[in-house]
């Protein structure tokens, strides 16, 4: 017998129609490129969304094609998520800090029809350009005024004169809801970037599961500053998730640094915001160094690399701010686990909450996630045994675009991380598989020895890595930059894990460097430090 339901299409036009009749008030603020701040309401923004549904489709783009974006957070981007999603067409967001031979590997494979773009992309697009073979227009996200006045791209569109030519007279199309809405390519940093070609289905159950209090926790009383990026994994959800909750959104734009984003967070009243831990640096030493306080922020969400303890701690017992760890991946849209406490974790003191809050937490419903061996036996959710991290549920990968491989094991999407869970389900990574460090045949969590470093009050950054041992094979290296005028030497930093870890987990030597490299979504970039120290000897070769 069939249940006698209404068959409603789960689809991202409807969030925005939701937000526009419900939540018609609501403040959307955006930091632009053009340095200004820009003020607009989710009424006025579904309206315009509805123009770029009208335009895209007088560029000639049809439902099912590709549709690329270069943009920082701001409303114009949020338009171009709605009117290009909402139409039947698929966003493609590409990551601006991608080489850009990446960027014409990415536009070339998923074969972007129009590309649209902050003006500060410009020299990017031009250089980009002529190497493209299925951009049919390029499109600057600025005013007629604002214009680039001899640019090198050949019919450049003004956005602005696009959407103003059309009026708001639209009416979304009903679609198949497993129809694709979005396209994110993962960061690549072996082998070409892959696709992950979201539906609308799969975006509308994990903003449903990712706005719940348990893991994102978002609300109409909320002011909602995404620090992530809208290209990198459609900014964690939180473009969706602020329309199905009417909260307040507040974008950036390109003022990324301390200072600017401080302002940003007390002029407006934030209440959540949600980053990766490079980001969060920047604003912590801001914060710090000028006495600054957070008057409004309640919580941030902290994801995309572990969270270590110390930022933590100074988010936390020096500002008041709580953090969620989160963690997730592209092909899972991208939200998996949130380290949100349990009642019995209630009445726990500061510093036992605070090992919890350091794991990568427990899965949000819609999320199934397991350990398995080197033989694909799954282990026990003892807090001990550590394997490969495998997830499947309805916002997960089943194939990337265009691959005719299907990257399942039993069902399961293979993660690359390498986690264990303990009996409460909270989930612990310990590595990425390709970062792991094999010393005599056991290994060695590089995350642990890099968190205790970021613990000592003179590293700015550190990152762990496996260098050549004749005997053991693998033994850890550690990378470090230091504080500004901070003083730190090698004997001092290995002294400070004595009772930390096991002795053998002690880094065999440290180096002290100028800079870590960073890639494009603010991770480091460890596969350029082995490089880098290939041939590093290690005073215990
Ligand atoms: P991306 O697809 O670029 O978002 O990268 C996903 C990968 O980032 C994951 O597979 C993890 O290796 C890493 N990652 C994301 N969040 C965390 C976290 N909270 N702790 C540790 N690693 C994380």
């Amino acid at each position: 017998m069939q249940g006698q339901m209404m068959d409603v299409p789960l689809l991202v036009s409807s969030l925005l129609v939701h937000a526009e009749r419900h939540h018609g008030e609501q403040e959307i603020v955006s930091r632009r490129v053009e340095g200004d701040i820009h003020r607009c309401t989710y009424r006025e923004l579904a309206a315009r969304a509805r123009r770029v549904a009208k335009a895209i489709a007088a560029l000639g783009v049809q439902q099912g094609q590709r549709v690329g974006t270069l943009a920082w957070n701001g409303y114009r981007h949020m338009e171009l998520y709605y009117g290009v999603s909402g139409s039947g067409a698929v966003l493609h967001t590409l990551n601006p800090r991608l080489h850009p031979d990446q960027i014409v590997y990415i536009l070339d494979h998923a074969e972007d029809q129009v590309l649209f773009f902050d003006l500060t992309f410009l020299p990017l697009v031009e250089a980009v350009a002529p190497r493209l073979a299925t951009v049919k227009h390029f499109v600057a996200m600025v005013d007629r005024e604002r214009m680039p006045a001899d640019s090198r791209i050949p019919n450049l569109r003004c956005y602005e004169e696009l959407v103003g030519a059309q009026d708001d007279d639209y009416a979304w199309p009903g679609l198949d809801e497993r129809a694709a809405s979005s396209l994110c390519y993962t960061s690549g940093t072996t082998g070409n970037p892959k696709g992950v070609l979201y539906s609308h289905r799969s975006t509308l159950l994990h903003t449903l599961a990712a706005a719940l209090p348990d893991a994102l926790d978002c609300s109409a009383g909320d002011t909602i500053l995404p620090v992530v990026p809208m290209f990198h994994v459609n900014a964690w959800g939180l473009p969706y998730i602020a329309c199905l909750a009417g909260s307040k959104l507040v974008f950036p734009g390109p003022g990324l640094d301390g200072k600017s984003l401080y302002e940003l967070f007390e002029a407006e009243g934030v209440t959540l915001s949600a980053g990766v831990p490079t980001v969060w640096q920047g604003l912590l030493a801001y914060v710090d160094a000028n006495d600054k306080r957070f008057s409004t922020m309640r919580r941030t969400v902290i994801g995309g690399s572990a969270c270590p303890p110390a930022m933590l701690r100074a988010f936390q017992q020096r500002h008041g701010v709580q953090v969620l760890h989160a963690w997730g991946m592209t092909e899972m849209s991208p939200l998996g686990t949130v380290a949100a406490p349990k009642r019995k974790h209630m009445e726990l003191s500061g510093e036992e909450r605070l090992a919890m809050q350091s794991t990568q937490g427990r899965v949000v419903f819609g999320v199934d996630m397991r350990v398995v061996d080197g033989s694909g036996r799954e282990l026990p959710h003892d807090g001990q045994s550590s394997g490969e991290l495998q997830v499947r549920g309805p916002w997960v990968v089943s194939r990337y675009f265009k691959e005719e491989r299907d990257p399942r094991v039993d069902g399961w999407f293979p993660t690359g991380d390498v986690a264990k869970i303990d009996p409460d389900g909270y989930m612990q990574i310990t590595d990425r598989s390709k970062d792991v460090i094999k010393s005599g045949g056991e290994w060695i969590g590089s995350i642990d020895l890099e968190n205790i470093a970021m613990a000592h009050p003179a590293v700015a950054m550190a990152a762990c890595i496996a260098a050549r041992h004749p005997k053991w094979d693998e033994r850890p290296l550690l990378v470090v930059m230091r504080k500004p005028g901070a003083e730190l030497t090698r004997e001092e930093l290995l002294a400070f894990y004595k009772g930390k870890v096991a002795d053998w987990w002690t880094p065999d030597d440290v180096v002290f460097v100028d800079s870590i490299p960073i890639g494009a979504t603010g991770k480091m970039l460890k596969n350029r430090l082995r490089e880098q120290f290939k041939d590093y000897r290690l005073p215990t070769a």
